[in-house]
């Protein structure tokens, strides 16, 4: 409780950015502070290896959602895997549309980085929409891997992402 108390007070609160009317979470604010670096890794870990104690592999979103795969992947000798927004990944892909506010995008991911059957666990920052989360479940079930659970650390409630999602999502702190 204490480290989910020092992450949560550090977050960086920016009113009308990207755009007019939303309220910008900015994690790397908190990340300034080291302690919090080293409290957001502990939380992270204590969850995966208390849940998720024979996953596989750990795919991170572009780009904050890299941050926390590596981390993970590095501490719990698993693979990390990146799906990323079109045009960034070498090889053969494979790619889902995925809806934004205005418009859509698109996330790849490289073909042969899952194998079948692998047990996967997903993280990012921040749970909005969901529409992310759910191009990339999409993505990693394709490459026939098995989808365990979405990581968050932050979760925008009000949005109702996680609706969207017919996978289990785990968020360190959620926000109405
Ligand atoms: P969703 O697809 O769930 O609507 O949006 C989630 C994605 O958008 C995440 O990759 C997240 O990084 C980004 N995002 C949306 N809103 C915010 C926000 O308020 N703060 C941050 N840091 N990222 C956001």
């Amino acid at each position: 409780q204490e480290r989910l108390d020092l992450l949560k007070s550090k977050i960086g609160e920016y009113p009308n950015f990207p755009r007019d009317g939303i309220l910008f979470k900015d994690i790397f604010t908190a990340f300034r502070d080291g302690k919090v670096c080293v409290a957001t890794k502990h939380l992270m870990l204590n969850y995966i290896r208390k849940n998720h104690p024979s996953v596989e592999v750990v795919v991170g979103l572009d780009a904050r959602g890299f941050l926390f795969s590596f981390m993970i992947a590095s501490e719990l000798e698993i693979g990390c895997v990146p799906v990323r927004k079109k045009g960034k990944l070498p090889g053969e892909t494979t790619k889902v549309e995925y809806a934004l506010e205005y418009g859509t995008d698109v996330f790849e991911l490289q073909t042969d980085s899952i194998k079948a059957g692998q047990k996967v666990i997903i993280v990012d920052d921040l749970l909005a929409t969901g529409g992310s989360l759910k191009a990339a479940t999409e993505l990693v079930r394709k490459a026939g891997g098995v989808v365990q659970e979405c990581i968050v650390v932050l979760e925008l409630q009000g949005l109702n992402g996680r609706k969207n999602l017919d996978v289990p999502v785990f968020s360190f702190i959620q926000y109405d």
